[in-house]
């Protein structure tokens, strides 16, 4: 059987959550062996995300975990806890015995289908290009003879896997076999957590390029503009709820 593709998804309550999960469940649900983990930035499962959840016909799991106040800044990083509650779901819940391929899904990019069937034959760590980052319409693993030699990147080309969330893919195995293996807030800068994150789990020659040689964009960080909402009533409210 194919190894099942687990999407990793924080998702935060605001107004455009719904669309977002909306679209992503368009995609995701055309994708086969696939198993959505949706981890909630709040203090509890809330009705709208778990009612989205049992009519979207994707396979899924519904954790939360409430970032605490002090890491709700700007220029910290975002879903630290969110992505970390997720690896220690599945090393609860998986072993040895589970093929499986493990993948970074913000809840705002766009994904193409293609993307999944890059990801799946992923063995121990894979990379790819990916759309809008770093200040450029685009970054991507430079490829020589089969192996990353370098970044294209227009931002800390230093660091070490000058790579975005959306812009990689770890086998389940090596998840399970790295146990301590975790997405970091101390000691980690703004835009470090990916390249902090791999480097507990992989070395840069070791890295499996896909998307033809990462020539091929197949994601893209895009970001939803906030909703003008200025017109909303403040005291003649609507006579029913809507769950928007
Ligand atoms: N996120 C979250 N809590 C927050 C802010 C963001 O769970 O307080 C989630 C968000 O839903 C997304 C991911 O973390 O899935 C990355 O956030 P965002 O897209 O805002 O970051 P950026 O696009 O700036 O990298
Ligand atoms: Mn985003």
């Amino acid at each position: 059987a194919l190894p099942i593709v687990y999407a990793i998804t924080p998702t935060y309550t605001r107004p455009v959550q719904k669309a977002e999960l909306t679209r992503l469940a368009h995609a995701f649900r055309q994708v086969p062996r696939f198993h959505w983990i949706v981890v909630e930035d709040s203090a509890g499962r809330t009705e709208l995300v778990a009612r989205f959840l049992a009519r979207c016909g994707v396979p899924y799991t519904h954790l939360h975990v409430l970032t605490p106040r002090r890491f709700k800044r700007t220029g910290m990083p975002r879903a630290t806890e969110q992505r970390n509650a997720a690896l220690a779901w599945l090393r609860q819940h998986r072993s040895r015995r589970d093929a499986g391929v493990v993948f970074f899904a913000d809840d705002d990019n766009t994904y193409s289908l293609e993307l999944f069937d890059e990801m799946r034959s992923t063995r121990r760590v894979s990379v790819w290009p990916v759309g809008f980052v770093g200040g450029r319409a685009y970054e991507r693993p430079l490829v020589s003879g089969g192996k990353v030699v370098g970044w294209y990147t227009g931002w800390r080309p230093d660091r070490p896997f000058a790579t975005d969330m959306a812009g990689f893919a770890v086998n389940l195995q090596v998840i399970l076999a790295n146990p301590r293996a975790q997405f970091k807030r101390r000691g980690s800068q703004p835009g470090m957590q990916e390249s902090d994150f791999l480097k507990q789990i992989t070395k840069v020659s070791e890295l499996e390029p896909k998307a033809n040689n990462c020539t091929r964009v197949l994601v893209w960080h895009t970001r939803t503009e906030k909703p003008h909402l200025a017109n909303e009533p403040k005291n003649r409210k609507d006579t029913v709820f809507i769950e928007v």
